[in-house]
């Protein structure tokens, strides 16, 4: 273990869970201090519960001034931002204490969907039509603007949440409602996030997917990773399954990749720390989805090792983060994959079975079931939280995408019908057998 004990990181989260953990441990392996600012104090569990600061992510200005306020006595050396709703607070704390970060106003440009596209647009990037509507809109006249197949999502949530396909104008409308049901829930209420009653709309770019894991330095985007995402995200909802790096796809793709990945993300503003973006490949190039200026969510980052002694992201990031030595190690040579397990049905998860033998599949190191027996989950759009993770290394790509398909058929996820096991009369229901 190193010891840098005049180092300091402040770690800013909205969920408090794996990830947040991931990096606690990261730090306490390097020997420096990770403070917890977060706006989830309720549900704080030891160790976070003396030291957490706690702030609203949702008033990004208030939560800086507290942060600066708070750290004045014990300074911190560096920031980061873990998923989408802190970043900007992030941004104008590490602003406020001097500390290298990304401009606010470049961190904005990430957290609404429609102001993205707006400034991508404007800087050439190829993005498709779109316009942003209230989600009470007259859809008589919304409607006519429509090119079909087209995307409807919030403004302002992630992992997505509420993102639906739609082909026709019924679609569409039915879309429009189910996402406006979903931002009406008090759970997306509770996030006070801005925008909450805007949607946008967008033409369905068809075309493979990636993602990108990326390392700014002063505007320099270094990639980490290219993931092939080997499953048809064609909707109508979009949860995300396998991720799998390196990518198969030709040297001349990754250079488009790379190249976009730079041109947006100076497009954006962004200059520092992680960035998180998907890119769709069609015959007419690569087109930005979109960008967050944040690491892989989840326990996803447990596919990347870095460096001779397989030094975690989340150690790669805070030594990032406080200017330590090390940062600059490359992903190991094998091929890595994660499968983010989706939720076949919304109801309570009552079972899982198959583990052993799914653990056993030939290149699988691990599964993580991450949903908490007997709770209640919630399958896309509404959703936005998996079963769990499945995690291989192998020889190649394709064959780490044959061993988390093969695990994963050798689970079964038993989930019942929330309505009616809560329904007096009917009482329990039989359990549902789902793949
Ligand atoms: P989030 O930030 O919630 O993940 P995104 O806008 O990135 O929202 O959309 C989530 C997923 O939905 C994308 O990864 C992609 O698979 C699909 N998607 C979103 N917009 C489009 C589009 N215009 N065309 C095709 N697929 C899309």
């Amino acid at each position: 273990m190193m010891h840098n004990p005049s180092k300091r990181l402040l770690l800013l989260a909205g969920k408090l869970g794996y990830q947040t953990r991931s990096f606690a441990d990261a730090g306490r392996n390097l020997g420096v201090e990770v403070v917890l600012a977060t706006d989830r104090c309720h549900q704080l569990e030891d160790p976070w519960a003396d030291g957490a600061l706690s702030v609203a992510f949702a008033s990004p200005a208030e939560a800086a001034e507290q942060i600066v306020a708070q750290t004045r006595a014990r300074p911190v050396h560096g920031v980061l931002a873990l998923g989408d709703r802190p970043t900007v607070a992030g941004a104008m704390a590490a602003r406020a204490l001097g500390l290298p970060g990304n401009s606010p106003e470049a961190v904005q440009n990430c957290r609404s969907k429609l102001r993205q596209r707006e400034v991508l647009g404007a800087a050439g990037l190829p993005i498709p039509t779109f316009f942003g509507f209230r989600r009470n809109a007259d859809l008589s006249r919304i409607l006519p603007r429509v090119k079909f197949p087209c995307v409807v999502k919030p403004w302002s949530l992630s992992a997505s949440q509420g993102v639906i396909r739609a082909n026709t104008p019924e679609e569409f409308a039915g879309a429009v409602w189910r996402i406006g049901a979903l931002l009406e829930s008090p759970e997306v209420r509770s996030t006070r996030e801005p925008d909450l009653d805007r949607l946008l709309v967008e033409e369905y770019i068809p075309g493979r997917e990636v993602a990108l894991e990326g390392l700014l330095d002063g505007g320099r985007v270094r990639t980490l990773a290219i993931f092939d995402k080997p499953d048809p995200l064609e909707g109508p909802y979009f949860e995300e399954t396998i991720y799998v790096t390196p990518t198969r796809l030709p040297a001349e793709t990754h250079r488009a990749i790379r190249e976009t990945a730079l041109l947006a993300t100076a497009a954006l503003g962004l200059t520092h720390g992680p960035v998180h973006a998907e890119f769709r490949i069609n015959s007419k190039g690569v087109w930005p989805l979109e960008l967050a200026p944040r690491p892989i969510g989840g326990l996803c980052a447990r596919a990347l090792r870095f460096g001779p002694g397989k030094m975690s992201l989340e150690e790669l990031l805070v030594r990032d983060a406080l200017g330590l030595p090390g940062s600059d190690a490359e992903r190991e040579e094998t091929a890595a994959g994660v499968m983010m397990i989706p939720v076949p049905q919304s109801g309570v998860l009552e079972g899982v079975e198959g583990l052993d033998s799914a653990r056993a599949t030939q290149w699988i190191e691990d599964i993580v079931i991450t949903a908490r027996l007997r709770d209640a989950i919630m399958a896309w759009p509404e959703g936005s939280s998996y079963l769990g993770f499945i995690f291989a290394r192998g020889l190649s790509n394709l064959a780490v995408e044959a061993a988390l398909r093969e695990a994963h058929s050798r689970l079964r996820f038993f989930i019942s019908d929330r309505l009616r096991v809560e329904h007096p009369v009917t009482g329990r229901m039989p359990l549902v057998r789902s793949e």
